[in-house]
């Protein structure tokens, strides 16, 4: 309701200005004007009326930039898909196991308590063609991640 009444203030004081200083305006400023009303009308509709789709929208914006590139959540992979069917699945302790608990890359044993710091590594990398899903993903030690970057 302010923004409302702010409007109709700025138009009050917009109609004053022509009124009295009609020579100071020129008729592009109407252009000008007409514009930033309906605009301003616009995102009032959209924030008042449809809050939810606004809300969906900085959501996704927000979701989008806080997320790292080439995040195993990625829109394309089945990752969402895959913790609906095992919520309490950690990929990092699988991979872990599948490599008999050793380096993707230098084949150097990792302990048990260190599984977390290990870093998950595209078998084949995205830009090359592989798949975004957990069968072309690698686990290695911190050392080798950086290597390979
Ligand atoms: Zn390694």
């Amino acid at each position: 309701m302010n923004s409302l009444i702010f409007l109709v203030v700025v138009c009050i004081i917009y109609y004053c200005i022509n009124h009295y200083f009609p020579d100071k305006i020129e008729e592009r400023y109407h252009y000008y004007f007409g514009g930033f009303v309906i605009v301003y009308c616009i995102i009032l509709y959209f924030l008042t009326f449809e809050s939810e789709f606004m809300f969906k929208i900085f959501k996704n914006v927000y979701e989008t930039s806080n997320q790292p590139l080439y995040s195993f959540n990625a829109s394309q992979s089945n990752a969402d898909f895959f913790y609906q069917q095992n919520p309490n699945h950690n990929i990092k302790d699988n991979l872990a196991i599948q490599q008999g608990y050793r380096c993707q890359s230098c084949n150097n044993l990792m302990m048990k308590q260190d599984v977390n710091n290990y870093l998950l590594k595209y078998k084949t990398p995205l830009q090359h063609g592989g798949p975004n899903d957990i069968s072309n993903l690698g686990l290695v030690c911190p050392t080798c991640f950086s290597f390979s970057q």
